[in-house]
């Protein structure tokens, strides 16, 4: 069996689905992999404490309880990018160092908010529902180019969906706290304020990062602001959109489609969720913006990478 560079074998708990390179590759290098991809909530707790490192992706949900319950814990795996399911303050107090893989499926999430845009502006699953049913009906839809679209968070995925649109003749408009004129240059764009996004554009991109602590981007008021009959694209977090007003304004046309790949609970249980997911012009697809071969092969191999450096670091 071989060990790590210091020779201390790791005892490691993945609690998602990952690729089998990620079990493989910590395998090698002679730590004890414990792969529990269907694991309960109440069952990380009870289990947690047996493990110096654990592999999550946006699944388990490693809460302060959660956390606390994990003496011995050392390092936190998020094969993914977003860390809003890893109460970052506790395991900051705690001294858990938490790796990520950001940036390995930028490409996949920008490709699905693409697909989303141009599925909703042309009808297309709507319309092959109806098809199914045996209805052979047409629908007019709406042109992309030459339309304006609204970045709001203009990171890796935001500019990589920017660079699409671009190619495609969209005009780009961009909204985040952190201005990256070259960024920006690189899809002849403009950072303007949210309230000028909203009334400007024709498709909305939601690309933000958040913590826990991250308040509503787009509520009541914000709705009103958005020009009537735009297109939304969420595929970062549901919880940046108050769900109350978005179903609102689909229900009063403000909005005239809405793609997403996230929602509030997911699987989904409340009524306005299952609304807005029966509803002719949305189109919700269930988390799987990074679930590509390409992208899950660059995650685990980032994370594999990550993991090692941060045991390695930690044995020192
Ligand atoms: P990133 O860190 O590269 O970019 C996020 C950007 O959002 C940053 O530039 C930040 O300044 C900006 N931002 C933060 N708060 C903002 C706010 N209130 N208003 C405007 N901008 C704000 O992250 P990324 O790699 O582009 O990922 C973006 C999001 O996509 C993350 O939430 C991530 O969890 C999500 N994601 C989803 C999937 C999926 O499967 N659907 C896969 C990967 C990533």
């Amino acid at each position: 069996m071989n060990t790590d560079a210091n020779g201390k074998t790791m005892r490691i708990l993945i609690s998602d689905p990952v690729e089998r390179s990620l079990i493989t590759g910590l395998e090698e290098k002679g730590h004890l992999v414990d792969y529990r991809p269907d694991l309960s909530q109440g069952q990380l707790t009870e289990i947690l404490h047996g493990y110096d490192a654990v592999v999550v992706r946006s699944r388990t949900k490693l809460t302060s309880e959660v956390l606390h319950s994990g003496q011995g814990l050392q390092v936190i795996g998020r094969a993914g990018i977003g860390t809003d399911n890893i109460d970052m303050g506790a395991a900051e107090d705690l001294q858990i160092k938490v790796v990520t893989a950001a940036g390995s499926s930028t490409d996949s999430v920008a490709e699905l908010n693409l697909a989303l845009l141009i599925d909703i502006a042309r009808r297309i699953n709507f319309l092959n529902r109806q098809l199914r049913e045996g209805k052979f009906v047409k629908a007019t839809g709406t042109e992309i180019f030459g339309k304006t679209a609204g970045m709001i968070g203009f990171g890796r995925i935001g500019f990589q969906t920017a660079n699409y649109l671009k190619a495609l003749g969209l005009g780009i408009l961009a909204f985040d706290p952190y201005e990256s004129a070259e960024l920006i240059g690189k899809v002849s764009g403009k950072y303007v304020s949210l309230d000028e996004l909203l009334e400007k554009s024709d498709f909305i991109f939601i690309s933000v990062t958040i913590s826990k602590d991250s308040g509503e981007i787009l509520g009541e008021e914000k709705f009103g602001k958005v020009k009537k009959g735009a297109i939304l694209i969420n595929t970062s977090r549901a919880e940046v959109v108050n769900l109350d007003a978005l179903v609102k304004a689909m229900r009063d046309g403000r909005l005239g489609g809405y793609g997403a790949d996230v929602l509030w609970t997911e699987p989904p249980d409340s009524p306005l969720e299952k609304e807005l997911i029966s509803m002719d012009n949305v189109i919700i697809t269930p988390h799987i913006g990074a679930q590509t071969n390409e992208a899950q092969k660059r995650v685990a191999k980032m994370t594999l990478e990550n993991m090692l450096k941060a045991m390695e670091e930690i044995n020192r």
